[in-house]
């Protein structure tokens, strides 16, 4: 009977996904998901009947590709129907078992009814489903069958089991699907009652949690595990207990993904049921090695005035120049910004090309990094030459895992000889505070997991914003502690590329100051409205001192019960511009309650007369 303990050898060893969840032609589902690293695939119906490849081309296609076919679905509408229907029924399932004898699968999906004429009858499900597999037993084939959550009269896991064991068939089991179950509600308990020899497979996929229609959820909001708010991992360890051993497979449609690029889709699928499976303790890649702050941001521009302005402005002193690349280092506080005018765009101008991450284990950070699928990126692209681990984030963005100043690890700093010094100031900026980075709108939940499973950040709320043209998506991402925070946003829309801003905030000790002293020196610090000052009078009860130093200075201001959050920020560089904050009693927020106003602003200040 059931192994009382997880099986990490078996679960891990074999992932597969529904063609379903991938976009375009079926032999370019097939590649991407065999160079993702699958080891099968479900074969969805409709791909199949919309392939000009016949059922052994398929076949051969998978097997020159190492794919096995796990399954072959669905087939709808089959039991607990009057008998004439259920005969047609037959006839109908004898012609799939000829589809999947020609590409060699032996599973085949049956998922619940929604047939009108349906009847809420178990016994007569049970009946016909027995008939059912013991027609697949002559040609080899098993049945899985699934509880849809809209099914009509079978619509949870548990009943799903009911039938399956009230039918006794050995060719009949079931199908776990963790949406179905969870969408519902159910209780994950009752899945050790099932033997893990009758759990025939085992499909994945996570969704945000929303109030609508669970019919209209899945199809359109499904997403993989650890993108959106269900706990799939209680479903995968609870299959684990019972011993079940066959794939983990992911089964997710939705209304990006089929728009989105196969190749990239599969490895954003794949990275999710590595995540996934760490989280259900049934594997352990190397554990991440939490970056404690940050060590540097790149900015890459061909022309650097316009930066080095901004930057002289705010304070910073450029203190070192690169012995052999064309980029400087420029230095206020722990702060410390690259310039690198060796690489960028001229046609986007500045742009963030790479962020510094104070780790203290980097190999260990790099390992983690590479079991997951991130792409490593090659040392010839790094801004300095000390031994660097560096991947690219979804957003191309490179993290460098590094350690600076620390006697036994060779640091980045030394690839630095001291500059012609700028101006020296002694500014009111301590260390970056965080970077914000956009994402293509397609690629928002893939830079969410990335970010949690690879760095093993925590991730934060879900937050909807409007901007002047519409309302927009941000998520952060932060360690524990805060010495590393990203602000994950969404981009405007597609193609939206040049309109893909980035910024830096710069933790000051007095915003005030800090804006003072840098429009003082000639910072374009962006103008907010005076409407904005009268009604944070109106919702905070400031000191009118305060109030005045924020209107006069441009700083916004939020609160929360632990402290508050001021903020300006700088005009737009390009693609970046900075931000200066400044936090009181342990504030851990990122002011979005003022980005509809940063954001409006940006835009009048772009399109000024
Ligand atoms: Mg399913
Ligand atoms: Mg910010």
């Amino acid at each position: 009977m059931a192994d009382p303990q997880p099986s990490a050898a078996r679960l891990g060893a074999r992932k597969s996904i529904a063609t379903v969840s991938l976009s375009g032609p079926l032999s370019e589902k097939l590649t991407a998901i065999a160079a993702a690293g699958f080891d099968g695939v479900e074969i969805f119906e409709n791909d199949l009947l919309g392939t000009v490849l016949s059922p052994e081309e398929i076949r051969a296609r998978c097997a020159d590709l190492g794919l096995a076919i796990d399954l072959y679905q669905p087939m709808r509408d089959v039991e607990a129907v009057p008998e004439d229907v259920f005969v047609r029924n037959l006839r109908r399932a004898e012609r799939k078992f000829d589809v999947m004898r020609r590409l060699g699968a032996d599973l085949l999906l049956v998922c619940s009814s929604v047939d009108p004429r349906a009847l809420d009858d178990d016994a007569l499900a049970a009946e016909q489903l027995h008939r059912l597999a013991g027609r697949a037993q002559e040609h080899g084939i098993r049945i899985a069958y699934e509880a849809l959550a809209w099914g009509r009269h079978v619509d949870t896991y548990d009943h799903a089991w009911r039938i399956v064991e009230q039918a006794g068939h050995p060719a009949l089991g079931t199908c776990l699907d963790s949406f179905h179950i969870l969408s519902r509600g159910s209780e994950v308990s009752g899945i050790a009652a099932i033997p893990g020899e009758k759990i025939f497979f085992l499909q994945l996929a996570d969704a945000p949690k929303m109030a609508m229609d669970v019919l209209q959820w899945s199809r359109h909001h499904r997403c993989f595990p650890g993108q959106g708010g269900l706990d799939v991992a209680s479903v995968v360890q609870a299959a684990a207990r019972t011993g079940y051993d066959g794939p983990l497979s992911l089964e997710v449609f939705n209304d990006v993904f089929r728009q989105a690029d196969a190749a990239r889709t599969a490895v954003d699928a794949l990275r999710s049921l590595l995540v996934l499976e760490e989280s259900a303790g049934l594997s352990e890649p190397p554990a991440p090695s939490l970056p404690t702050g940050f060590a540097f941001a790149e900015l890459a521009t061909p022309d650097t005035e316009p930066v080095r302005a901004v930057l002289d402005a705010l304070g910073f002193a450029r203190t070192g120049r690169h012995t052999s690349k064309p980029v400087e280092l420029w230095e206020q506080g722990a702060a410390r910004i690259l310039l690198n005018s060796g690489a960028g765009s001229r046609r986007y101008g500045p742009a963030l090309a790479a962020v510094g991450l104070e780790t203290p284990d980097p190999a260990q950070a790099a390992h983690r990094a590479e079991a997951l699928l991130a792409p490593v990126v090659p040392r010839r692209r790094a801004p300095v030459d000390a031994p660097l681990d560096a991947v690219a984030a979804p957003d191309g963005t490179e993290l460098f895992f590094c350690r600076t100043g620390r006697p036994d690890h060779p640091s980045w700093t030394g690839d630095f000889e001291p500059a012609p010094a700028t101006r020296h100031q002694a500014g009111h900026v301590e260390r970056i505070d965080h970077v914000a980075l956009t994402q293509p709108w397609h690629q928002f939940d893939e830079a969410v997991l990335f970010h949690r499973g690879v760095l093993g950040l925590t991730v934060h709320e879900s937050l909807d914003l409007a901007d002047p043209y519409g309302l927009f998506r941000s998520r952060a991402v932060a360690a524990p502690g805060g010495g590393v925070r990203l602000a994950l946003n969404v981009a405007p829309g597609p193609g939206a590329d040049g309109q893909m801003l980035q910024h830096i905030a710069l933790a000051t000790d007095d915003v005030i100051a800090a804006a003072r002293e840098a429009r003082a020196r000639g910072a374009a610090l962006l103008p907010i409205p005076a409407n904005y000052y009268d009604d944070l009078a109106a919702r905070h009860d400031l000191d009118p001192r305060l109030l005045d130093a924020l209107r006069e200075s441009g700083v916004l201001y939020d609160r929360d019960e632990h402290g508050e959050f001021l903020h300006c920020y700088t005009a737009t560089v390009g693609r970046v511009f900075f931000e200066l904050v400044q936090r009181t009693g342990g504030h851990q927020g990122y002011g979005a309650l003022n980005a509809g106003i940063r954001l409006a602003a940006q835009y009048a200040h772009q399109h000024r007369p």
